[in-house]
């Protein structure tokens, strides 16, 4: 009996993972990853929203 299980890819992590209820947080791997993710996006919300603030972050590289 073969049954052909829907695989994808955590987007967070890229780890291999199965559309079953073995992975709960799907499409990511875990909790952890679903919280980084969305972690990374509010991020990236900040960076964009806030443009003043670029100009501080290329000087606290002190390229
Ligand atoms: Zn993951």
């Amino acid at each position: 009996m073969t049954t052909s299980v829907l695989e994808s890819n955590c987007p967070n992590c890229s780890i291999e993972i199965q559309w079953t209820d073995k992975y709960p947080e799907r499409p990511f791997c875990s909790e952890r990853c679903k919280n980084n993710d969305f972690i990374g996006w509010a991020n990236e919300e900040k960076k964009i929203a806030g443009n003043s603030s670029y100009e501080d972050v290329f000087s606290e590289d002190g390229e």
